[in-house]
């Protein structure tokens, strides 16, 4: 039981929520890495964790296209983070669009005990659709960086990805061999995919 006096004299840290996200190959995974390495070096404790559908370079790290990596935890369930965690200042998730809603809750839970949540994912998915729960962390979150790609087409900056094999489903994972950058003028998807 805490009394109140102690609970006035206990300062708490504020915590937040960033996230960072965009299309794929927009360099998401690379700036989360980025701003973990600078947590790291300034002796703050830091952990990663990623959703174990990511199986696309690496079991135990979370690897960028430019195959930039840090190590990271996989987990089954968002809920996972809050027991992995409770020692850790600085807190990253990886491909936040494979989980599911309750990361939203577990990021503000995290938080509001007063770590720093840095959340990196796909906002669209394949058709252009928001791909939750991206969209709730995202109007949540205190800080928002939206990063773009190229267009493959034309060289505009690109914040949709293409499929370029045929499926419906809306995961697909395998790296870049089905997805490409595109732009919005040159983004297509069939009538089905609507
Ligand atoms: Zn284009």
């Amino acid at each position: 039981m805490m009394n109140e006096n102690l609970q006035i004299r206990t300062y708490k840290k504020t915590g937040h929520i960033e996230v960072i996200c965009g299309s794929m190959f927009s360099g998401k995974t690379e700036e989360l890495i980025r701003r973990i390495r600078r947590a790291e070096i300034a002796k703050v404790r830091v952990k990663v964790f990623k959703p174990k559908i990511d199986n696309r370079y690496s079991e135990f790290s979370i690897v960028s296209h430019n195959e930039t990596s840090f190590p990271s935890e996989i987990i089954d369930n968002a809920e996972e983070i809050l027991e992995k965690s409770f020692d850790t200042e600085v807190i990253g998730i990886d491909e936040a669009q494979f989980f599911e809603n309750n990361l939203v809750d577990v990021c503000q839970m995290l938080a509001d005990s007063g770590k720093r949540v840095i959340v990196a994912g796909l906002d669209q998915d394949y058709r252009a659709k928001p791909f939750e729960p991206m969209p709730q962390l995202l109007a949540v979150a205190e800080y928002i960086t939206k990063i773009h790609a190229v267009c493959m087409i034309c060289g505009a900056p690109a914040n949709r990805t293409q499929r370029v094999t045929e499926s419906s489903d809306r995961v697909l994972v395998g790296g870049g061999n089905h997805y490409e950058a595109r732009c919005r003028l040159h983004h297509t998807f069939t009538k089905e995919e609507k």
